[in-house]
């Protein structure tokens, strides 16, 4: 279930918006005094330098009048109770994003969820906002709810139109939209054209039908006004494919300014990453580009009972604590990230404020949540998806990613917006203990480290030393597989260590992860070579070294370890593989030599990250040398990676 829900949420995070610079620009404040000057005693930023003047510092406040209907009471610095836009704008934000959705209400009104969110939420936010001197990015999911890279329904009333019937839908519903929004009051800087649309658009897959519709929304945002900034959304720069995405766009004269995409740093990868991603876009497309959406947890706490997409686990790298000053480093590091990049015109903190709903517990909650649509889904959202929202449905799944604390005040990494133009130059000190990992394997004895790094609120690290709880440490058995959390202090900070007691492996560099990786014999039993240790994490079942094969002509290789002394006994022996490609006639086994005699098991390749684990077990071996290996035969062009050998007695 958490699972799901982080799947879900990940698909929410999708929504995006960007405004900008380029075209002619009014005045960024319209209405107002200038702001009071932010200052902060405690919270360290790092000046972004070069920084533009119109560099975009937005937040997604969707959630916002959900919230409000909910009872929630945003709060100013002073604990007074406020209006939340302004006290985004006093920190520094000057965009506002909100996501739209076509209808997002059951046959009897009912709301699915996310905040209810359609052309009237934008155009009653948008004008608030516009008090503030804010503009409105909308961010269109042409859908009735959530769409993202898992998720792509086109709307209910769309349902069996062809694209071009739905390019028509999209032309009238995005003109008449952003009149509705305008004519509200609203600032619109920006629109963007679909939400996380990397894999899908609008119902559809293929890409000239959604190049087809995605001209249709343009013609409409640039007959609306020719000065409002036309945006694209993806996400998973990860992947490596952003230069794909905008060649897509380009060979099918898809108009638009703006290249954006979501980064969440737990799932998406290096900000270097990020960066070159973008930068190559930017230079060979000439677009401007941006980050639609990114977040970072403050603490690891659930402040609604409904389970938050991200909590204190050991499932992603965490290159910032849970930290208030974490968030602010975050918020800070992408921003200098996109200011880098000559074309990178602003970032967008999505769902500034989604803090829990008034309530003690969950039943209170729940109603909360059902009637003002304030949480990610209500159970209304069954009847157009069923098998997520429908199942799944409930409250914040981010509130501890918000920039408001559970009670409505503002947290002081909100002010890194106004700060980092500047930075805030404070003595640095300590901010948390990193967390320590410690495998061991069945049969070894324990060690705790002595040490942990100590991150500063600058980001740098220092050892530091540590005391782990002396009951959590004993009650640590390394004789079964098992996963434990042990508790430690160091100056004056929480530490945690996780214990992976993990199986015995007797081969080495089981994962390549080594740069020795002498162990392992590849022979190519063809003159070429065929086979390589590559690096790549997305390829990699562990870590980010696999044994990696493609060839444009036919291959065959073997790569095997031999090991020697193990005691006598019978053993199980496996690894993982992943690839395709390789044709009927292909051979790729799994094999293992022991007293003279040879077993095998098939590796079947289906498909990217369709990991499939080949094992062979009861292989007796008195002789104390065994030899463990893949063998692969197959066409040109077939390609694959097989990672994390195991060679472990049989129970
Ligand atoms: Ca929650």
């Amino acid at each position: 279930m958490r699972r799901a829900i982080a799947m879900a949420l990940a698909a929410l995070l999708l929504v995006g918006c960007a405004g900008g610079p380029g075209k002619t620009e009014e005045p960024t404040t319209e209405q107002g005094a200038e702001p009071p000057r932010v200052t902060s005693n405690s919270l360290y930023v790092k000046k972004v330098e070069g920084l533009r003047e119109d560099f975009i510092l937005g937040a997604d406040v969707s959630s916002l009048l959900s919230e409000e209907a909910s009872g929630v009471v945003y709060r100013n610095f002073s604990g007074e109770p406020q209006d939340m836009l302004q006290t985004l704008a006093e920190n520094g934000v000057n965009y506002v994003r909100v996501r739209v959705w076509v209808d997002p209400f059951d046959r009897d009104g009912h709301g699915y969820g996310g905040g209810n969110c359609t052309a009237a939420t934008a155009g009653k936010i948008g004008a608030r906002a516009a008090k503030y001197g804010m503009k409105l990015l909308v961010d269109f999911h042409y859908s009735d709810f959530w769409a993202d890279p898992a998720k792509q329904q086109s709307p209910k009333a769309w349902a069996g139109l062809d694209e071009y019937g739905k390019a028509e839908k999209i032309r009238a519903y995005t003109a008449e939209s952003l009149a509705a929004i305008r004519d509200a009051g609203a600032n619109i800087g920006m629109v963007q054209l679909g939400n996380e649309t990397t894999k899908g658009f609008c119902g559809e897959t293929s890409v000239p039908k959604m190049c087809l519709m995605y001209r249709a929304g343009a013609e409409a945002v640039r007959a609306f006004d020719p000065n409002v900034l036309i945006a694209v959304h993806f996400t998973n720069p990860e992947a490596g494919n952003f230069k794909k995405l905008a060649y897509m766009l380009s060979s099918n004269q898809v108009d638009y300014d703006v290249f954006a995409t979501s980064y969440y740093p737990y799932w998406h990868g290096t900000l270097e990453n990020l960066q070159a991603q973008l930068s190559a876009v930017a230079g060979e497309y000439k677009k401007k580009v941006m980050v639609a959406e990114t977040q970072w947890a403050y603490t690891a706490a659930d402040g609604d009972d409904s389970a938050n997409s991200i909590g204190e686990e050991l499932k992603y790298e965490k290159p910032y604590p849970f930290t208030v000053q974490g968030q602010s480093r975050e918020i800070r590091d992408v921003a200098a990230a996109v200011a880098a990049i000559p074309e990178g015109i602003g970032v967008f903190y999505w769902e500034a404020g989604w803090i829990p709903v008034p309530g003690e517990k969950y039943e209170d909650r729940l109603p909360l949540w059902e009637a003002n649509g304030s949480g990610w889904a209500s159970s209304y959202a069954a009847e157009y998806d069923p098998d997520d929202a429908g199942r799944y449905y409930g409250g914040s799944a981010c509130d501890n990613q918000a920039l408001f604390a559970f009670d409505g005040t503002p947290l002081e990494s909100l002010k890194t917006f106004a700060l980092l133009r500047t930075g805030n130059d404070v003595p640095v000190a300590a901010d948390a203990l990193d967390s320590a990992v410690v495998t061991v394997r069945v049969g070894e004895s324990l060690e705790l480290p002595e040490t942990v790094p100590a991150i500063f609120t600058d980001g740098s690290r220092a050892e530091t030393a540590v005391t782990w709880n002396e009951a959590e440490a004993k009650a640590v058995s390394t004789d079964a597989v098992n996963q434990y959390v042990i508790h430690g202090a160091g100056d004056g900070k929480e530490a945690l260590c996780y214990v992976n007691v993990v199986e015995a492996n007797y081969l080495k560099n089981y994962s390549f992860e080594d740069e020795d990786r002498s162990m392992w014999t590849v022979t190519p039993l063809q003159p070429e070579p065929q086979a390589d240790f590559q690096v790549k994490a997305t390829d990699a079942y562990s870590g980010e070294v696999s044994l990696h094969f493609w060839n444009g002509t036919a291959v065959e290789w073997t790569c095997e370890q031999t090991v020697t002394d193990l005691p006598e006994g019978d053993w199980r022996i496996s690894v993982r593989g992943q690839g395709g490609d390789v044709g009927e006639d292909a051979d790729i086994h799994l094999y293992v030599i022991a007293d003279g005699a040879t077993y095998t098991a098939p590796i079947p390749l289906t498909g990217w990250v369709d990991w499939h684990e080949a094992v062979i077990e009861h292989v007796p071996c008195s002789s104390g040398t065994l030899t463990v290996g893949v063998y692969v035969r197959c066409r040109g062009g077939g390609w694959g990676t097989f990672d994390d050998f195991l060679l472990n007695p049989e129970k």
